[in-house]
């Protein structure tokens, strides 16, 4: 497995036991290793490189106390540098979804946990907020999908719009729009289709459902362990549909996590949430102190 920041300053360090100022050059050779690390936990390459200059910048000058070594300093500065990127300025405190009834798009490639995730995120808000839910399934090329939705929504109790046969995403956006004002539901959730790649088809699509539906939230769902390729799927989502949040899924696996960062720091959009299993309860609130102690080893 990987070796922790810890271990490897500690290792730079080791021959510096004086006490005073971090000077230049101490911080320098530290830098090599925790850019290493970076890129070992899945950052991106720009993202490690700006995230590490600002670091250095916090660094330099800082006064080693007597009660913690170079090395302690050192990971304690990268560690609330994590925590300053990955919350960002004006965390959102919850999901915007008064006024009923709320559009959430839920947005992703195909394979990246969307369908899974909208049913975690319902039953999470009908069962710890006690809204009412309805979702519907936008995927009118893979009818398994409409089903998978179907049977996920009969397993926690969450309603489900009904299928029909032959309509258009933009079809079923406006049929599960008026269902939830007639139905007097909170919140109505779209699961678009996913593509195996972006495509202009896609893209064309997920903005004529964004028209209809006006969403409150659009939630883009990422597998958490895609690294570069999560964050490249996040910025064109945000380019074409526009996001409001990021969910991360298979959090549960063995990664470090590092595209939360590269995500946070190119998209400037919140984590909302990390997918921690297949099980259907398995969604957890983003914090930023769990994820930093990840990347972090
Ligand atoms: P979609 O094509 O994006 O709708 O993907 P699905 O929701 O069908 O999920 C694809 C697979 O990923 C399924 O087997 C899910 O159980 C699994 N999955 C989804 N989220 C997670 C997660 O957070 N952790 C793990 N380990 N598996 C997940």
């Amino acid at each position: 497995m990987f070796e922790s920041l810890s271990e490897r300053l500690g290792g730079v360090f080791e021959r510096l036991t004086k006490q005073g100022a971090l000077t230049e050059a101490d911080v320098s050779t530290a830098m090599r290793e925790v850019r290493v690390a970076l890129l070992e936990a899945d950052v991106s390459l720009p993202v490690a490189r700006d995230f590490v200059a600002a670091v250095q910048k916090r660094a330099v000058g800082q006064e080693v106390l007597k009660s913690v070594t170079p090395g302690q300093l050192v990971v304690k500065i990268v560690h609330d540098e994590l925590i300053q990127v990955l919350e960002g300025e004006d965390e959102p405190e919850a999901l915007k979804i008064d006024n009923p009834p709320a559009p959430i798009l839920m947005v992703g490639l195909q394979g990246s946990g969307k369908t899974t995730t909208t049913a975690k995120l319902a039953r999470r808000l009908s069962e710890r907020e006690g809204k009412r839910v309805l979702m519907a399934s936008l995927d009118t090329n893979r009818p398994a999908a409409m089903e998978q939705l179907a049977i996920l929504g009969q397993q926690i109790g969450v309603d489900t719009l009904p299928i029909v046969k032959g309509e258009s995403a933009v079809q079923i956006a406006k049929r599960a729009k008026s269902q939830a004002t007639l139905g007097g539901y909170d919140v109505y959730m779209l699961d678009t289709a996913g593509r195996l790649h972006i495509d202009e088809v896609l893209m064309d699509e997920v903005q004529a459902v964004r028209d209809i539906a006006q969403p409150r939230e659009t939630l883009l769902v990422v597998d958490g362990l895609t690294g570069q390729d999560a964050v490249n799927v996040a910025t064109e989502f945000e380019d074409k549909v526009g996001i409001s949040g990021v969910v991360l899924t298979r959090m549960d696996g063995d990664g470090r996590g590092g595209a939360a960062l590269s995500m946070r720091a190119i998209t400037g959009k919140p984590i909302r949430f990390v997918g921690m299993g297949e099980k259907i309860d398995a969604l957890e609130t983003f914090e930023a102190r769990r994820i930093a102690g990840r990347i972090l080893g």
